[in-house]
């Protein structure tokens, strides 16, 4: 196993003791990053979406991880999930975006909130990798605010007809079904999630390129005009909609903060490499003690995202054992906001330290650095911004009627 991951693995086995499945899982992420690290990097420098990492993933098991057996998954906990996610960001954020969506947003969304024949209908192939899915809550008008969102809903006989934009979807133009959100037009009160077949009339999706980094994941603008869906594909029930949002993003959120964990640890181990090759004044530059500090710094990063972020998938898979546990959910959201908060910052900032101890070469998107760097900055944004984060941390710290919006 790559060294720093080995590292995490073998910290938390002392604490935990995996079981040997769950160790036999981690090997077995490992090893799929490994075959994918190569093509995984070919695919950034030509800004290609990376279908043959999602191959690998589905030869390894990968988008099944935390899904039930008898849904075509491993079964696995929130921690073991979260250390996967962790060893595949240290490829960057393009790959760990689609597991994000696939896996937190999409697939644990079905198993927590849908029914018997959409679990076996789109779960289980999803948890095998056949079916790909995307989450549609952003629209170009409601991103922080998901409430304001302007997409609709009508009732005509056994089925609803959708219509509205969705804007920023990971995996849009890639998916066979997406999870869309949207407002009954007779009661803007009431939201609710439509498994949407993709294929379907009036659906129609459009990869957005222009993009700062992610150059490896598929983000997708929606446009669903009249698109129709059985009532059967109502996702949790009508009305319920933010709920299975809201649950959603919670997942996605302990997604992100793993694979900020793994950013941090490919810069470390791009910098350390980088330091004791590269010659300057005589000397390699890891010798130079403002060197020897960027390093420090990346090396602290690590170890204050790295353990937030389990403590939250801990409580996470508490919460899973009981899940009418409202207290223990409300902590679990908290432990992953803030997981997330100081992950997704201290991965931006070991990004633009890993960079300048690259110089010149770190701004190029042939050095090992270039994509981490990129990718980081999104980490803050998407999935719920800092900003977003720190109010949620702080109306919990205050407690009932602080929130500083609904
Ligand atoms: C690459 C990428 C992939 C994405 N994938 C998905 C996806 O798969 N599915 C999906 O549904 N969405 C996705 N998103 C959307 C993402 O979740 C949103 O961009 C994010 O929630 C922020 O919304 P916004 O961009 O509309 O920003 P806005 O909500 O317009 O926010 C703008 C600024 O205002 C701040 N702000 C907003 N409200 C407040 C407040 N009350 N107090 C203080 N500050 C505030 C924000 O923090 C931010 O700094 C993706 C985004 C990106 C960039």
């Amino acid at each position: 196993m790559e060294s720093l991951f080995a590292q995490s693995v073998e910290d938390l086995n002392g604490m935990r003791h995996f079981t040997r499945s769950e160790l036999a899982i981690l090997r077995s992420v490992d090893k799929a990053a490994e075959e994918m690290a190569v093509g995984e990097f070919e695919h950034y420098i030509r800004h290609e979406v990376n279908l043959d990492a999602i191959d690998i993933a589905k030869r390894h098991g990968l988008l099944g991880i935390p899904i039930k057996k008898e849904y075509g998954g491993a079964g696995a906990s929130q921690l073991v999930t979260a250390l996967s996610k962790e060893r595949l960001g240290q490829l960057g954020l393009g790959l760990s975006s689609f597991f994000n969506v696939q896996v937190f947003l999409g697939g644990m969304s079905l198993q927590h909130w849908g029914d018997n024949r959409q679990k076996s209908k789109y779960l289980k192939p999803a948890a095998q990798g056949k079916l790909i899915l995307a989450f549609g809550l952003t629209e170009p008008e409601a991103g922080s605010d998901p409430d304001s969102m302007r997409s609709t809903y009508e009732k005509k006989g056994d089925r609803f007809i959708l219509n509205g934009t969705k804007y920023l979807i990971t995996n849009g133009s890639l998916a066979d079904r997406v999870i869309v959100f949207a407002k009954s037009k007779a009661n803007r009160s009431e939201t609710s999630a439509f498994i949407v077949d993709t294929k379907s009339t009036g659906f129609n999706a459009i990869r957005l390129k222009e993009k700062i980094g992610l150059l490896t994941s598929d983000t997708a603008m929606l446009e669903l005009k009249g698109v129709e869906v059985e009532d059967t594909d109502v996702l949790g029930g009508i009305g319920n909609g933010m709920k299975v949002a809201l649950s959603g993003l919670m997942n996605g959120r302990l997604g992100v903060a793993s694979g900020c964990i793994g950013i941090i640890e490919g810069c470390l181990n791009a910098v350390v490499t980088r330091s004791k090759e590269r010659i300057q004044h005589g000397k390699p530059i890891g010798k130079h003690q403002l060197i020897q500090r960027h390093i420090a710094e990346i090396r602290q990063n690590l170890e204050m995202a790295r353990w937030p972020t389990y403590f939250a998938a801990i409580t996470k898979d508490e919460y899973e054992k009981d899940i009418t546990d409202k207290r223990r959910i409300r902590e679990a959201d908290n432990r992953i906001s803030i997981a997330k908060k100081i992950a997704s910052r201290l991965a931006f900032e070991s990004a633009d330290r890993a960079v300048q101890i690259f110089g010149g070469f770190g701004y190029s998107l042939l050095s090992p650095v270039g994509a981490l760097f990129l990718d980081s900055r999104v980490t803050r944004i998407y999935e719920g911004t800092d900003e977003i984060q720190e109010l949620k941390i702080a109306s919990y710290a205050l407690g009932e009627g602080f929130e500083a919006f609904r």
